[in-house]
């Protein structure tokens, strides 16, 4: 069993940018600028839009950290992304999901300017991705396929089994296995809440990608030997000893899996920072592509 380790991978990653951002120093030339949009204060996005503002910083993006109140009627919020689409120096735009009730997510997405969609959820884009032309993938899956590559993990011929089919991890994922590329060439099945037998199909996976959201869900006696396991879920589970309050669980037994498994992603260290180090090449992508 190997642990497929989002720290080291995610810091290569980013290590490899911010070389890359030097060398544009040097020459002169503009460097990859970020806007992120968070709406109100839900804790779990506070974190993740703190750490994505952060990384930004540790590879000499400019990043600008947009913050609106919870009750921000949804035309402040689309002019805000109107103003940042025409914003030269803006390169990404990310506006950090979960939105307000009173906000609607889709029309939120198709604001933003697919060149700048770093997030890579406007329906161009993915139309794009699923016609296998260029484009920004979503960055959770594309953290993924940066997982398999680094590790060098063959994927052709084989079945990958997701659970889940979410517009931002399942769905995605399903189709980026199935590409005639690499990471690609996967037999591919999408398992969801309505899905009978989950645990004979799981039990076919030679690569399990789990993103459901219910901690400790895929267990021991679901999964076959030498398995690839990838675990997408994070959910905050109270944890008194923890000065935080919470711990971050994800959603496979990692105890009983990992010993049978042949590679998995613990959580956290696993999907998650690998989802930021996508978003990062995302946004290099989006300052470069204008020179192209
Ligand atoms: P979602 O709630 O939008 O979708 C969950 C999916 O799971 C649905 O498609 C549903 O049909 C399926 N599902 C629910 N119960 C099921 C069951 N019993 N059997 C089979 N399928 C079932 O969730 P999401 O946004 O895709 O996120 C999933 C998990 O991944 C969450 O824990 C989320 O926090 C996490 N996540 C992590 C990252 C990351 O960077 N690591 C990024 C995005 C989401």
């Amino acid at each position: 069993m190997q642990i497929l380790d989002g720290k080291l991978v995610s810091q290569k990653v980013k290590n490899d940018l911010k070389e890359k951002v030097e060398e544009r120093r040097k020459k002169g030339l503009k460097l990859p600028h970020l806007a992120a949009v968070l709406v109100g204060n839900n804790g779990a996005s506070e974190t993740y839009v703190a750490s994505k503002v952060k990384s930004c910083a540790e590879i000499g993006f400019t990043s600008t950290l947009i913050r609106l109140e919870a009750d921000t009627p949804e035309e402040v919020l689309l002019e805000k992304i109107g103003e940042l689409n025409s914003d030269v120096d803006v390169d990404g735009i990310l506006v950090q999901l979960p939105l307000p009730k009173h906000i609607s997510e889709q029309k939120v997405i198709e604001a933003i300017l697919p060149s700048k969609d770093v997030d890579g959820f406007h329906p161009e884009s993915v139309g794009r991705m699923v016609q296998g032309l260029p484009t920004y993938f979503p960055a959770t899956p594309y953290g993924i396929l940066l997982l398999l590559e680094h590790y060098k993990i063959a994927t052709a011929g084989l079945h990958a089994v997701v659970i889940g089919r979410s517009n931002i991890v399942g769905r995605p994922i399903s189709i980026l296995l199935s590409r005639s590329d690499y990471p690609g060439n996967c037999t591919v099945t999408v398992c969801h809440s309505q899905t009978r037998n989950l645990k004979e199909i799981c039990l076919q996976g030679d690569i399990i990608i789990a993103a459901l959201g219910k901690p400790g869900f895929l267990k021991s006696d679901m999964v076959k030997d030498g398995a690839v396991i990838i675990d997408v879920g994070i959910t905050r589970v109270a944890d008194s000893t923890k000065k935080s309050g919470f711990s971050i669980k994800g959603d496979v037994d990692f105890e009983a899996i990992a010993p049978k498994s042949s590679f998995i992603t613990p959580v956290p260290g696993g999907v998650g920072l690998m989802t930021i180090a996508a978003l990062l090449m995302n946004t290099f992508k989006a300052c470069t592509a204008k020179e192209i």
